[in-house]
């Protein structure tokens, strides 16, 4: 036992036991243990230690979920849009309630803060809101041909069984950011969400059958089998979309295997967000603002501020007043006290990885202004946060998505190189930009190759708003009204008149 599970925190205990994440898949209405038997450990990030073991889907299982899936899909898709509706409905109602387990699960797996882990219930609850409003907005087109004789009605339908696939960081908002507007289209949906943190979309998946979602319409597949689930899914005619959210270099390989099979994709990828401070903005505001875009979740958000070009008349007083919020940051266990506001790394492979790009950038020339504390004992994946001054517009740290709470900073004077550095990357999910002048800003965000600006403000998530990326950040937009269009498929009649 951890010290988590046998002191901190006794409630978490009884919702796991609840979950029971042995027979973590839910596959055809029923949670069930895998086939074959096999399990996995999920590991407490905080202490290392075995925090519960899950089901570990094999092949068969994810072929059970397909059938389960396809079977669903007619009776789904005709049902009304308003019976949809509702089911979204009451699983936001479930979410909210549950608020306190899922934030000390989410808390538990991934290590984040409690008040991150909060935030993102809540964020997450509302992807089921939002669909259950959109599902009802049903809408499509009336022509009448140019030549006279036809008429032209255009209507959406669902695109069929999506394969959908979601990563480690936000394990509620992930999941629900796609099922929610795929059960809104009138979709079925099997998913697999990473294995580093499973528990939250059994819980997930619990909720969902609580709030009447039918049999089959969505199953959840944890797994470590990765591969071989994901190649079953996108290798079966009976699915039609695939719904990734993850690393571009994965969101590559499944693109490829996607091609095969012509199917539609939506692909959420990597990010390496430029943060741009003016001469003129309110430094204070802008040093809230990178806490927010760079230390939520540690850092390991697609959206995560990794460089930040300050103006060389701000930079040292940004640098000095970032520093000073960093060196007072409470670090520690998640759930050992509520007021720790960075928890660790979510893997020992990620600690390290974020380790090396630091080291590496100091060998290079980069200057450590600033370090928050870290535990030493309790074997937990912790390492400090950091400020890098001193950072060469070319640094390596500059073009790796750092995923980690560390923040370079580099000095810019001149708007041409600014906007060259800022649009220097493969990616071009999200941006910030903060100054007094709203239309500098503007007319700089237009000009930058992100999906997303956060102008005057750290965070740009928001589920009445289109997020994706440009670039090899992805393809399609989750949230708002394209969050639906993801899910369906434009068809037309023409008719004659
Ligand atoms: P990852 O690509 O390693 O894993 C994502 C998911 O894919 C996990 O479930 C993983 O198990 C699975 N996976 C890994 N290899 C696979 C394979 N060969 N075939 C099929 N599935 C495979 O990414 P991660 O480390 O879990 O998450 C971090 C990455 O996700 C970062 O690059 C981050 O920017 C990105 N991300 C993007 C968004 C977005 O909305 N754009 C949101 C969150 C995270």
């Amino acid at each position: 036992m951890t010290y988590i599970l046998a002191q901190a925190s006794p409630e978490l205990v009884s919702y796991l036991k609840d979950l029971h994440p042995e027979e973590g898949l839910l596959l055809d209405g029923s949670m069930a243990g895998a086939r074959d038997g096999a399990l996995f450990d999920v590991v407490d990030p905080a202490s290392g230690e075995v925090l519960a073991r899950c089901a570990d889907a094999c092949v068969e299982d994810a072929t059970r979920a397909v059938d389960a899936a396809a079977a669903a899909l007619g009776p789904w898709s005709a049902t009304a849009p308003r019976e949809r509706a509702e089911v979204l409905r009451r699983a936001f109602t479930l979410m909210v309630e549950e608020v306190d387990d899922l934030t000390r699960l989410i808390s538990a797996e991934n290590g984040k803060s409690l008040a991150d882990a909060r935030a993102e219930v809540l964020y997450a609850a509302e992807f089921f809101r939002w669909f259950s409003e959109e599902a009802v907005r049903t809408e499509g087109g009336f022509g009448v041909s140019p030549a006279g004789g036809t008429r032209t009605i255009v209507t959406h339908r669902p695109v069929g069984v999506v394969a959908m696939i979601t990563p480690w960081n936000f394990p509620a908002a992930m999941g629900t950011r796609k099922i929610a507007p795929a059960l809104a289209a009138g979709c079925t949906v099997v998913l697999r969400p990473a294995s580093l943190t499973p528990l939250t979309a059994v819980a997930l998946g619990r909720i969902l059958q609580r709030a009447g979602v039918p049999a089959g319409v969505v199953s959840i597949v944890p797994s470590t089998r990765s591969a071989e689930v994901s190649q079953t899914w996108l290798a079966d005619p009976r699915v039609r979309a695939v719904s990734f959210t993850g690393s571009t270099e994965v969101g590559r390989t499944l693109l490829e295997q996607a091609a095969r099979r012509v199917l539609v994709p939506s692909m959420e990828l990597g990010g390496n967000a430029p943060f741009v401070v003016a001469a003129d903005a309110d430094v204070e505001a802008a040093v809230t603002g990178a806490v927010q875009a760079k230390l939520r979740g540690g850092g390991q958000a697609c959206t995560a501020a990794n460089r930040f070009y300050v103006h060389a008349d701000v930079v040292e007083t940004f640098t000095e007043a970032l520093g000073a919020v960093v060196r007072d940051l409470r670090v520690g266990p998640p759930l050992a006290d509520e007021a720790n506001q960075l928890g660790p790394m979510v893997s020992a492979r990620a600690r390290d990885q974020v380790n090396a790009l630091v080291e590496e950038a100091v060998q290079a020339g980069a200057r450590v202004a600033a370090s928050s504390s870290c535990p030493q004992e309790g074997g937990g994946f912790f390492l400090p946060a950091r400020v890098l001054a001193d950072v060469a517009p070319d640094a390596q740290v500059l073009r790796t998505e750092i995923f980690g709470p560390v923040a370079p900073v580099v000095a810019w004077q001149e708007e041409t190189d600014l906007l060259r550095w800022v649009n220097d990357s493969e990616h071009g999910l999200a941006g910030y930009v903060f100054s007094q002048d709203l239309g500098w800003a503007l007319r700089l965000a237009e000009r930058m190759e992100v999906g997303m600006v956060g102008i005057n403000r750290g965070l740009v998530s928001d589920p009445a708003a289109p997020f994706g990326g440009l670039k090899q950040s992805g393809l399609g937009r989750e949230g708002a009204r394209e969050g639906i269009r993801e899910f369906q498929e434009t068809q037309y009649f023409s008719v004659a008149w």
